[in-house]
């Protein structure tokens, strides 16, 4: 039996932060790609923008994201800082450990699958 809090060790943790990472990168590069048409960003931005990322994003940036790409997003990087908190793998409504089949497929879910089950039946 995993003893609490160790639904995801520290090994897996860092493979997990990888992934949220990169995804988090590739909704960014592809926001650039948006932008450069339009100004402003110049080739190292995405970057500057993935290094403030932690602390804010701009109201332009995550309104020229779609619904789906910012709810993502900002999934994504709640992820991270809960992965930064240690708080990685647990339940944000119930507090419970999150099963780890969902995180695989899932990685950034703040939900276990009780809690997500029941929040889809009450917007259903
Ligand atoms: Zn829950």
């Amino acid at each position: 039996m995993p003893s609490k809090g160790s639904v995801v060790n520290k090994k897996e943790l860092e493979i997990v932060k990888k992934t949220l990472q990169e995804c988090r990168s590739e909704i960014i590069e592809k926001l650039s790609d948006v932008q450069s048409q339009s100004k402003i960003i110049e080739t190292d931005i995405a970057q500057d923008l993935a290094d403030k990322a932690e602390s804010s994003y701009t109201k332009e940036f995550l309104l020229s994201l779609s619904n789906a790409e910012r709810e993502e997003f900002l999934q994504i990087d709640a992820a991270l800082k809960r992965i930064t908190r240690g708080e990685y793998g647990l339940c944000q409504s119930c507090q419970k450990e999150i099963g780890k089949k969902r995180l695989r497929h899932l990685p950034w879910t703040p939900l276990c699958i009780d809690c997500q089950e029941k929040s889809e039946s009450e917007t259903a």
